[in-house]
């Protein structure tokens, strides 16, 4: 608890606080409403008590008036994106190469610590970040656990797993010189090739400190590679890949655009597919028969097709991925849903300004979803690809206390999402 009330004065200090100082004391917020999301129906005028940075009870408000008034608004859980990267925003690519080769892994550091506080600021109070070099998003979680920056909760695929020339070896696209001068990239540094390989690059993700393992199973749009879509690893890499996931406790998440990759993905049993572009009904099947989220991604692909109209924006090898694969993944995403493939909410933020995440609830209704189902995604959902479904995703008591709040109905207008009023994370509250 101690911990907890010097963070509160330094968010004070620091001018980020606001009127409610962290303390070991419960609080009461007063809700206009709150969105009961397991049962689908706002519950009226309701008062939440927290305590030591867990929900104590939920009830009807009584005489007596809270702590926190959020009479005239409607609470939800915090938000939860699958799929950031928080170390990184994308720039214009022929600027950024050019900067590439000048900047610091400290340069990205100090520029996390921007991106974690605008994302908390826009409700999400939990994040999945699925890669970055150097390890920076497992200081960065770290930093924001300890109190000592400003972001949401985060758990952390550490390096992304590729294979050499794949989406994540950092190494594509260098000149042979540079290329001699950096050497090949190890599984350490998250590229395999190989069963064994394989399996020493999930221990070394465990000896990282990650949460989760992330592969790049297939080509993507950003890398300086000709393909966004061929299948980049065998069925041997990806089985060993899963088992020893399994060994060290870790869930896997796969990028993957091309219908061959997602395939042999969900047949080795992974857990989440991230973008899935190319899906066909074969795949959508093996989604359900293996139970496997599908976490869509919309606002990038619509962010990189945007940007491909710029000539100077990308690269001319990742251009015309951009203009190819950007405007598919929103109607993907309205037959996966259609068809009944289970959807955990994720943005790819960092491909976009981070911040901008909430955006992703307005396309996803625009492809046939229910705002409510749009919603659990971000939570109930999340919570549960997470493995963390009794403790985040849900106002109730024994849940971590992460509450965001809106003016208006969001069930009737998705993009009021866009605009939270107020942020509580573990029982401190970061806007008001
Ligand atoms: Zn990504």
């Amino acid at each position: 608890m101690r911990a907890k009330s010097a963070l509160g004065l330094l968010l004070l200090l620091n001018g980020a606080a606001v009127a409610t100082t962290a303390t070991a004391a419960p609080q009461s917020l007063d809700c206009g409403r709150l969105l009961d999301v397991k049962a689908g129906v706002w519950r009226e005028r309701v008062t939440v008590v927290v305590d030591g940075g867990v929900v104590k009870s939920v009830a009807p408000t009584g005489a007596a008036k809270g702590d926190i008034d959020l009479s005239g608004q409607s609470c939800l859980p915090g938000l939860i994106d699958m799929h950031v990267h928080l170390t990184g925003e994308s720039h214009k690519e022929v600027e950024s190469l050019r900067m590439k080769l000048s900047q610091d892994v400290a340069d990205d550091a100090f520029r996390s610590v921007a991106y974690a506080e605008r994302t908390l600021k826009a409700g999400f109070t939990t994040v999945r970040d699925l890669g970055a070099g150097d390890g920076l998003n497992i200081s960065l979680k770290r930093a924001i656990a300890s109190g000592a920056i400003v972001g949401p909760r985060m758990y952390t695929a550490g390096t992304i797993i590729s294979t050499t020339g794949g989406h994540g070896d950092g190494t594509n696209g260098l000149s042979r010189e540079l290329g001699k001068a950096v050497g090949h990239p190890t599984p350490y540094d998250g590229v395999i090739n190989g069963p064994d390989q394989a399996r020493e690059a999930v221990r070394a993700r465990y000896k990282e400190g990650a949460d989760l393992v992330k592969i790049t199973a297939t080509g993507g749009v950003l890398s300086q590679a000709a393909s966004g879509q061929n299948s980049q690893f065998t069925d041997e890499e990806l089985k060993a890949i899963t088992a020893t996931a399994k060994d060290y406790g870790f869930r896997v998440a796969v990028h993957a655009h091309g219908v061959e990759g997602i395939k042999r993905a969900l047949r080795a049993g992974i857990d989440s597919i991230e973008h899935g572009t190319y899906m066909d009904d074969e795949a959508i099947a093996l989604f359900k028969k293996q139970g496997a989220y599908y976490v869509p991604t919309i606002s990038a692909g619509r962010y990189v097709a945007d940007k491909a109209k710029d000539p100077e924006f990308f690269s001319p090898v990742v251009r015309p991925k951009a203009a190819a694969i950007g405007p598919l993944i929103q109607a993907t995403f309205g037959r996966a849903y259609k068809a009944g493939v289970k959807i955990a909410f994720g943005t790819d933020a960092g491909v976009f300004p981070h911040g901008d995440n909430a955006k992703e609830f307005a396309y996803m209704v625009e492809a046939g979803m229910p705002a409510l189902e749009a919603i659990r995604s971000a939570t109930l959902n999340a919570a549960e690809l997470l493995n963390q479904g009794s403790r985040l995703g849900s106002v109730e008591p024994g849940y971590a206390a992460d509450i965001v709040a809106v003016s208006g109905d969001p069930l009737k207008d998705i993009s009021l999402l866009q605009q939270v009023r107020f942020v509580m994370k573990d029982g401190v509250v970061f806007k008001r």
